[in-house]
């Protein structure tokens, strides 16, 4: 019985250590860039290593529907990357992708990412109105993948990353819905670019991540 209460009292303490951890090691707070929408929340821009490496391991294993044999470690491009912004939907927002992806290049130089006008790209980035969301990913994936995607995951917006059994991403396609206001555009681009570029997974539980779907952020933060 002692010993239970001893056990007990370790495992408390254990997690109140993480919890805290997680919820108050990020600072540096400053307020979102001028060209986030109004509302946008601040961003932090320092972080604690057991929080990077959290959050990491969170993000880069498991999706939230995988076809086919699971690989074995994380997914990402293993040369340099030919980006494609495909335009369409009832508003225009072709330039503000491609700045953008222009931004993921700058600021993530190890990306090699350059913006290309014509194919073969490896990332594609397909501008849609979302009236025609279902529609688009039956004709890209079939009408079986996107009834079982749609069902499981309700999605807004969504990318497809495939990948060789090690690793190797060999093409990735978002479709970002355009006609659902700034913010539903921007929280939607810069979001599905992570998953095209290999961070497969969602963190509910890490407050800093545009990858945790309840945090509306629409723009990149450190
Ligand atoms: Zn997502």
């Amino acid at each position: 019985m002692r010993w239970q209460s001893v056990i007990l009292a370790v495992f408390i303490l254990a997690s109140v250590t993480l919890v805290g951890a997680v919820a108050f090691a990020a600072s540096g707070k400053r307020p979102p860039p001028a060209n986030a929408f109004p509302g946008a929340p601040d961003e932090y821009t320092r972080f604690t290593v057991a929080e990077l490496r959290r959050g990491f391991l969170a993000l880069a294993f498991g999706s939230d529907l995988r076809i086919g044999a699971r690989p074995r470690g994380i997914r990402r491009f293993d040369h340099s990357i030919r980006a494609r912004v495909i335009g369409g939907g009832s508003i225009d927002r072709t330039a503000a992708t491609e700045r953008i992806l222009e931004e993921y290049a700058r600021k993530v130089p190890e990306l090699n990412l350059t913006l290309v006008q014509a194919p073969p790209a490896d990332v594609e980035v397909r501008l849609i109105d979302e009236k025609d969301f279902r529609s688009a990913l039956r004709a890209a994936f079939g009408a079986q993948v996107a009834h079982t995607f749609i069902r499981r995951t309700d999605p807004q917006c969504m990318t497809s990353v495939k990948s060789t059994a090690e690793g190797n991403i060999l093409r990735s396609v978002s479709f970002i819905i355009v006609d659902k206001g700034n913010e539903v555009f921007l929280d939607c681009a810069y979001h599905e670019l992570l998953h095209a570029f290999g961070l497969s997974s969602h963190d509910q539980h890490n407050p800093w991540t545009k990858l945790n779907k309840r945090r509306v952020v629409g723009y990149l933060t450190v």
